[in-house]
């Protein structure tokens, strides 16, 4: 029985498993009639579009034959177009136009100048690379370049045209044809002359470009944009690069740094130009922050002093600092003068109530007085006996403010001076006078017992307490400069190097672009640091152009 049902299974599930693949087999064989049938309507429609589009060209061909056999114009263009195919080839072999946009599209930028001052040619006689004698060989290529550039002469600067015949020896040897090279930046029309000229102009005497433009069409009537201008800063930053982040490494070698920022408008968003100064080195670095994150990783690896202003992004550097007590004095100074305003203004509605006062009596003593014309005079509001003796008290506080802060004001000019000349006497021996500095802890002492006496008094303005709560805070970062000799207690070399790019941002008054800025803060940076080294800024831009780095880099603090 069992051995029946078995057989029975098997023999339907083999028929079911027929069926399926018949089912199957059916459906495929149908799917490829169709395609078929659909790929023969295809290819029968496609070749009949092709036999109209053939006949359509045809027609065409034919047409503009006949044109050509019976318009004159039509063989005049075809003797215009021969020309200007044998002016390509010609052009070709003379490799006069070679770099840029593909063959046959119009030329843009400068054109090569009509005229010239100078003719030069250029050839090797042998070859740079495998010294192979190329005398008595004819060139094997020749092409010419145009140079402008600025030349300095006895009687001046001369704007000169130089065109360059650059002959090219075929060297067997290295199996390459070998041209001289022009001493000019690659690829340029104008020469290392001019470019440094319009780079002075613009890093070291702070000139709009404009006044440059007008500048140079004075000088010999040639006109140069401002974008050339710009692009002329920005390739010349590139190997300037290097020596940019060398001044880096030297900045954090030094003791001590001075920081300080300024406001850098960039199209419309307000960045940040932060300034560092070392005893011989200057980097203006931009940021579009103003917290500590701008500068703390540029810091790493530097072990010294710090020497800025009250902004709280200073104190999160975890530096020992000095805060800038000319920064303090300054404010002081301030707020003294504000007092004095404030209790000025008082002081003028007591004389006030007085003359109004005066003023009553004499209208009652003539009545007869004509009014005067105009405006009538102003109605002073009468003070009563309260409210003037009130006014009288805030005169007094204002007074006591006022004395409290010349204390103060005084103790740090008072050690300021004494600073000036202790350093006098240290860089002058024969100098007469013998003041000696106090020592940091009797120094913080003094102030503290100051401080007391001033908090003893009553200390009811606002301003002086926000200045004794600081003196508190920075107890420790006031009188870092009388624990080392060569630290400065005051910001004032950052100072002097931020104010030639606040003239820069008064004449241009904003930027146009974070590249263009960045270029001119690495030619600022380096620019400024020659200055202080006593290196004429151009003939270290000579030696950077001909890539003489060791030269520069001697020249350089180390
Ligand atoms: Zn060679």
């Amino acid at each position: 029985m069992t051995n029946n049902n078995f057989l029975l299974a098997v023999i339907l599930q083999l028929i079911i498993t027929l069926i399926i693949f018949i089912k199957k087999l059916v459906l495929s064989q149908k799917y490829h009639l169709t395609r078929y049938l659909k790929d023969k309507l295809d290819e029968n429609k496609s070749r009949k579009l092709k036999k109209a589009q053939d006949q359509e060209i045809y027609k065409q061909e034919s047409l503009e034959k006949i044109e050509r056999k019976v318009g004159k114009e039509t063989y005049k263009e075809q003797v215009k177009n021969k020309k200007v195919k044998i002016k390509e080839k010609n052009k070709k072999i003379n490799h006069i136009d070679r770099k840029g946009k593909p063959k046959g599209s119009k030329g843009g930028g400068r054109r090569n100048p009509s005229y010239y001052d100078r003719y030069e040619t250029l050839e090797y006689k042998k070859c740079p690379d495998c010294n192979q004698a190329f005398q008595g060989k004819r060139p094997r290529d020749t092409y010419f370049r145009f140079l402008t550039d600025l030349i300095y002469e006895k009687r001046g600067k001369r704007l000169i045209v130089t065109k360059y015949e650059i002959r090219g020896h075929y060297c067997e040897k290295c199996k390459k044809i070998k041209y001289p090279k022009i001493d000019a930046p690659p690829k340029a029309r104008m020469g290392w002359g001019l470019i440094t000229w319009v780079i002075i102009k613009r890093v070291c005497r702070k000139m709009s470009f404009d006044w440059i433009i007008s500048d140079l069409v004075d000088l010999c009537s040639e006109k140069i944009s401002k974008t050339t201008f710009i692009m002329w800063i920005r390739k010349t930053a590139k190997p300037l690069c290097r020596i940019y982040k060398h001044l880096w490494k030297v900045a954090k070698k030094s003791n001590y740094i001075h920081i300080d920022e300024t406001g850098l408008p960039i199209n419309g968003e307000n960045w940040w130009l932060w300034v560092l100064v070392t005893k011989n080195v200057a980097i203006y670095h931009v940021h579009s922050s103003r917290g500590h994150e701008a500068i703390e990783q540029e810091l790493d690896g530097f072990t010294g002093i710090i020497i800025a202003d009250f902004w709280s992004a200073y104190n999160k550097l975890d530096y020992e600092q000095q805060k800038c007590l000319i920064h303090l004095i300054r404010e002081l100074e301030k707020i003294i003068y504000d007092k004095l305003r404030k209790k000025k203004g008082l002081q003028q509605k007591l004389q006030d109530k007085f003359q109004a006062e005066k003023n009553e009596e004499e209208t009652q003593s003539s009545t007869t007085i004509k009014r005067k014309r105009g405006r009538p005079r102003k109605l002073i509001p009468e003070l009563s006996p309260e409210e003037t003796s009130l006014l009288k008290k805030d005169i007094s506080l204002l007074d006591q403010t006022i004395w409290n802060c010349l204390l103060i004001l005084f103790f740090f000019k008072n050690l300021i001076h004494q600073y000036n000349e202790a350093k006098k006497n240290q860089d002058n021996p024969n100098n007469s006078s013998n003041i000696q500095l106090l020592s940091f802890e009797d120094i913080k002492n003094s102030l503290d017992s100051l401080i007391k006496t001033i908090k003893k008094s009553g200390v009811k303005d606002g301003d002086l307490n926000r200045i004794i709560k600081r003196l508190h805070k920075f107890e420790n970062s006031l009188f870092t400069f009388l624990k080392y000799k060569d630290v400065p207690p005051h910001n004032n070399p950052v100072e002097q190097k931020i104010r030639p790019f606040v003239l820069q941002r008064k004449i241009s008054g904003k930027f146009g672009s974070e590249g263009g800025i960045d270029a001119y803060a690495i030619h600022l940076s380096i620019f400024e640091t020659s200055k202080m080294n006593k290196i004429e800024y151009n003939e270290l831009l000579n030696l950077v152009f001909h890539e003489k780095w060791e030269e520069v880099l001697n020249r350089l603090p180390n």
